[in-house]
Formats: C-alpha cells, structure tokens, sequence
C-alpha cells in the first residue's frame, strides 16, 4: 500500500466563502500514482471546514446564510471575549474538518454534482489542507 501526503494552499477572499477544490485534490491524486485506494482532505484550521456538495452559486449562498442563521455571529458566545469569532469555531464544528472520498482508476468516486470544498467561515486569509492518499498503485 502506499501512502502520499501533500499539503495544498488556498487562499479566501472573503470573511465567508465556498471555494471549489475539486480539480486541486484529483490532480493530487494523480501525482500519487494511487489507482484505488481513499483520499482524505483534512483543514487544520478551526475556523474553516471541508465539505462536499454542488457547485451552484445560489445553493452556495444559501448555505453560508443558513448557518448564519444557525450560528449568528457575536451572540453572547464566552469564546467571544478571547477571540471574537466563536460562530466560525461552532459553523466549522457543525460542517466538520474532513471529507473522505474513494479512488477508482486513479479518479476520485464522485458522483456527477458533487464537488469537494473549502469552507472558509473567519477569512479572508491564507489557508492550507492536507490530503493524504492511501491505496494500492
Ligand atoms: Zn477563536
């Protein structure tokens, strides 16, 4: 089995945002030589998530208002009197620090509207990801 680990760099432009990362992890992917296996797209930010869904740029809107919604920012949040930014620490908890997708014929097994994503939700700001691939060349 072989395992290959590559750090990817994103950079958000905005205070909230949804960033297509799909293209930057298949050609991971490929550089790993992994024909079948897993790919694991990990954050190692607190304030920022990875999540998979369609790229439609109203249902992306839709999402970041939601969890405002949910999660409004400055809402008497004990984090707040430290950091100010506790509704980016509990967004980030509800959407979660990693997706994992399996490998076929060295392509990730999405399925036809599914697109992976950085969720930036305390930007804009420079972030990295880690994607670890595991699997068989
Ligand atoms: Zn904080």
């Amino acid at each position: 089995m072989k395992v290959f680990i590559e750090e990817v760099s994103v950079r958000s432009e905005k205070p909230v945002d949804i960033l297509d990362i799909t293209e930057e992890i298949s050609s991971v992917v490929r550089r790993s030589g992994v024909r079948s296996g897993v790919a694991v797209v990990f954050t190692k930010h607190t304030t920022a998530a990875v999540a998979i869904n369609e790229n439609e740029s109203r249902l992306k809107q839709d999402v970041l208002s939601v969890l405002q919604k949910l999660v409004p920012k400055g809402a008497g949040y004990k984090h707040d009197e430290i950091d100010d930014n506790a509704h980016a620490h509990i967004q980030a908890m509800l959407l979660g620090a990693s997706e994992s997708i399996p490998i076929n014929d060295s392509r990730l097994q999405l399925g036809t509207w599914q697109r992976v994503f950085f969720v930036e939700l305390d930007g804009p700001r420079p972030r990295r990801l880690l994607v670890q691939v595991m699997g068989e060349e």
